[in-house]
């Protein structure tokens, strides 16, 4: 009796589903297609990269897919999916140029020619939503549908804390200070390849003044005139709903 194994497929760093958008194939279904390489995901359940994409199958909309699963399938898709776009997009040693190759031990490449190892990318990020009393601080981005407002976020630059990165984002964003930076919790964000770092601060002083590119409109909301928000399954939302009930 071996285990049960499950199979999630990609093909060109996207990963794919049935016509039902069911990324999880109970069996390996395509006894015909060469793989590239497989990972492990979880226990029983592996990343089967395809070389060429059967017909049958196609691209899953992972947004759509995250916001209707529970905190362990979101865990599992986000992993697939970070894996599938490493797996496309580092094909070559990034000191010597030479091919590299799956490790047969750890989740890496290595290359056999000046030993390199390379692991699956993470990009650190924060998130964070600014309170001020009985209000709280949202913003608006061009690529937000419109009236859709939600926290400010930005990468981690090199050298730099995670704290830091939520005072200089916050200035850069909407030229505002803040002060009692707290952490609050963290979500793994496949697009591509993020984690984003949730945290609250508070208003410390400053006129909101918008930079007009990554934020075009910003303003101050209280609980009984919020706009339209983020998705439930987004870090945003659980930051604002932690606003929205007082837990801040
Ligand atoms: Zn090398």
């Amino acid at each position: 009796m071996g285990e049960v194994v499950k199979y999630l497929v990609s093909h060109q760093g996207k990963l794919l589903s049935d016509r039902f958008s069911e990324p999880l194939f109970g069996v390996r279904p395509f006894d015909d297609v060469e793989c590239e390489a497989q990972y492990p995901l979880a226990e029983g359940v592996s990343l089967l990269v395809l070389e060429t994409e059967p017909p049958e199958l196609l691209a899953l909309d992972l947004r759509s897919k995250l916001a209707e699963v529970d905190e362990t399938e979101f865990g599992l898709l986000a992993r697939a999916a970070q894996i599938a776009v490493w797996h496309d997009r580092h094909r070559y040693c990034g000191h010597c140029g030479t091919a590299v190759e799956a490790d047969a031990v750890e989740l890496a490449k290595v290359c056999h020619a000046c030993g390199l190892s390379v692991y699956p990318r993470i990009s650190p990020c924060i998130i964070v939503l600014v309170v001020d009393g009985e209000r709280c601080l949202l913003a608006h981005n061009p690529r937000f549908p419109p009236g859709r407002f939600s926290t400010l976020a930005g990468f981690i630059e090199a050298g730099e804390s995670a704290e830091a990165a939520v005072a200089r984002e916050i200035r850069e964003e909407v030229g505002v200070e803040v002060c009692n930076i707290r952490y609050v919790t963290s979500q793994a964000w496949p697009f591509p390849h993020s984690l984003m770092l949730g945290f609250l601060a508070d208003y410390a002083g400053g006129e909101l003044t918008p930079d007009g590119v990554e934020i075009t409109e910003a303003g101050w909301f209280t609980r009984d005139n919020l706009p339209d928000l983020p998705p439930r399954f987004a870090i945003s939302r659980l930051l604002i709903e932690r606003f929205i009930e007082g837990r801040y």
